[in-house]
């Protein structure tokens, strides 16, 4: 997709509100020009999060966590620098522009975009239809009976497909949409005996659609108890994806991020019914277990899954994919143990969600899940039933890795079926090495949030002069010419490179920059405004960075034998040395 213009990314960081937008994931308070709060990524009980709202950064003191409104969204929605930019104009009512852009991509973002519109104006089609038409009395009853208000099902755009074998063939075309359109948007199929027919009929209809909001498709269920099957939803195609698809997300995903989890339940009127309730963070899968993509999904935005579903009916290699992939991005995923033949839509339909909310709490992870159900269905009073038991349990204790808790389930597992512990570690070594349950993700590991690394004495003394070059941006040119990349940090020089040409507007255009160079500029422009920035200090600091850059030319003259330069520096340094002397007596 061709890239947006600069003033498309210009006119819609004027437009975001960027407290608006951090304030989803976590509370902020205003202090002075600014806002602060507890950082949204890292842990921590006193606030060291800081947003300027002028010009749109984060910065956090804790853990170094620095942007600007795109990258924030990027980091906690798990969106692409451009899917960013795109939902902020969405969101602030920008019209975006591209840059002229390759023909094919530019034909193929149309067509996605005609496959959406199509999706979209049918999913408002059989809503109408559901609240207006006769014919759909059964569903709305349906759907009263399991206790879901008109608010949530309008909500979610719940809907009803008439009965007629080709109302969408007709009214697609009507409405310019080709056969072929309608056929790749799962929304007609081609019949036996040549024409095409709905794919939906006489069901009630859930639109399925991305974290963005945009429709990719439809999960369908039958009224008429004969028919087959039950539930039936878009078939895979170019926007539908079930290993990829959670539904809900786009509804349950600020709350999923500022909660810090996400609650996977099995059915559409699950996450109705939890939504309904007042908890926001319910998603369903659109089987029964849950893939690694949905769990990467997750773990852009949180850093704990609770299951809400049975997971019996997952299967135990889905569950051990699932815990691998978990282990490998950091992310938790806990089991709750729900009764059995009853799913959350009943539980809230029956006035238990207190019930329910307590089952959630009362989530244990995966692998201590898994282990208990297993032991508890062996039979432990033979041999070969204590092998079989251990058999099962070996992998899933492997593809916890090396983590807190395993031993503990280790002697959990040799207590129960009566061994000694480094018998089950053994097997759990040989499960190791066997070759995985293939997940893809062989290196998915999230890097752990960095702690602020403590800054040398020079780059301290950079970060302030260059912090002070923009509070004060006329004396800061002066100093930008006088300073050379031999004062400076490698990431230094890199910033002072930037600053000489962008120095009115640090920020504008960094997009596109390195990480390094982003963030870099980020913290600066945000401790701009904290360094006392007059000119006796911005001389200073040039000083002392100009003694550091001394120091080492004079080492270097020395290795060197460069006896004549050694010396001429070293009278330099004792000049600046009585200059500094004198500026500290200043200053102090
Ligand atoms: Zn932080």
């Amino acid at each position: 997709m061709a890239r947006f213009t600069r003033e498309t990314v210009d006119r819609v960081r004027e437009a975001a509100d960027i407290v608006e937008i951090v304030s989803a994931h976590t509370d902020l308070r205003r202090a002075g020009q600014r806002f602060t709060g507890l950082c949204p990524f890292h842990d921590e009980r006193t606030p060291s999060f800081s947003v300027n709202p002028v010009d749109k950064l984060y910065y956090c003191f804790g853990c170094e966590a620095s942007g600007d409104v795109f990258r924030f969204v990027e980091e906690k929605e798990g969106l692409s620098f451009r899917d960013a930019v795109e939902a902020l104009a969405e969101r602030y009512g920008v019209e975006p522009e591209r840059e002229a852009e390759d023909p094919r991509a530019e034909a193929a973002r149309k067509r996605r975009a005609r496959l959406y519109e199509v999706l979209g104006r049918t999913a408002v089609y059989y809503a109408s239809y559901l609240w207006e038409s006769a014919k759909a009395e059964k569903a709305r009853r349906y759907l009263q009976g399991r206790g879901l208000g008109e608010e949530v099902l309008r909500e979610f755009a719940v809907g009803y497909a008439p009965s007629h074998w080709d109302h969408l063939v007709v009214r697609g075309q009507q409405a310019g949409f080709s056969i072929e359109e309608l056929r790749a948007a799962g929304l007609v199929q081609p019949g036996q005996r040549g024409g095409d027919y709905s794919s939906f009929r006489n069901r009630i209809t859930f639109p399925i659609r991305d974290a963005r909001g945009r429709m990719i498709g439809f999960g369908a269920r039958a009224l008429s108890a004969d028919a087959e099957p039950k539930y039936k939803n878009s078939r895979e195609g170019e926007l539908y994806r079930k290993s990829e698809t959670l539904y809900g997300i786009d509804r349950a995903r600020s709350e999923i991020a500022k909660s810090g989890r996400a609650i996977v339940v099995e059915g559409y009127t699950d996450v109705l019914a939890l939504h309904q309730a007042g908890i926001r963070e319910a998603v369903a899968i659109m089987g029964t277990a849950i893939t690694p993509e949905q769990l990467k999904a997750l773990s852009a935005l949180s850093d704990a899954v609770v299951l809400a579903l049975d997971a019996d009916r997952s299967g135990a290699d889905a569950m051990i994919r699932a815990q691998r992939v978990a282990s490998g991005r950091g992310l938790e995923l806990r089991v709750a143990a729900m009764p059995e033949d009853e799913d959350p839509a009943e539980m809230a339909q029956a006035g238990e969600l207190e019930r329910f909310r307590e089952v959630v709490a009362g989530a244990i992870d995966l692998p201590t899940f898994r282990v208990r159900t297993s032991l508890a269905r062996a039979d432990l009073s033979s041999v070969a039933g204590r092998e079989r038991a251990l058999g099962e349990v070996a992998p899933v204790l492997a593809a916890m890795g090396e983590v807190v808790g395993r031993d503990e389930l280790i002697r959990e597992v040799a207590d129960r079926i009566d061994t000694d512990p480094s018998l089950v570690s053994e097997r759990v070594r040989r499960a190791e090495a066997e070759p995985a349950a293939g997940d893809g993700d062989g290196n998915g590991a999230r890097a752990p949030v960095p702690l602020r690394e403590e800054l040398t004495p020079r780059e301290r003394k950079e970060r302030a002069l260059l912090a002070m070059c923009i509070a004060r941006p006329q004396e800061g040119q002066e100093y930008l010419d006088r300073l050379t990349p031999d004062h400076l940090s490698a990431a230094g020089a890199k910033a002072l490179a930037w600053l000489r040409r962008h120095l009115e507007e640090p920020t504008s255009g960094l997009q596109g920059q390195d990480d390094e160079l982003r963030s870099f500029i980020t913290q600066l422009v945000m401790e701009s405004d904290r360094e006392p920035a007059e000119p006796g200090a911005m001389e200073l600091n040039y000083m002392l960075l100009e003694q550091q850059r001394l120091e080492h030319g004079i080492s270097a003259a020395q290795r060197a034998g460069d006896y004549e330069r050694g010396a001429r520096l070293s009278r330099e340094r004792a000049e600046l040395t009585d200059r500094i002397a004198h500026a500290q007596r200043l200053t102090a």
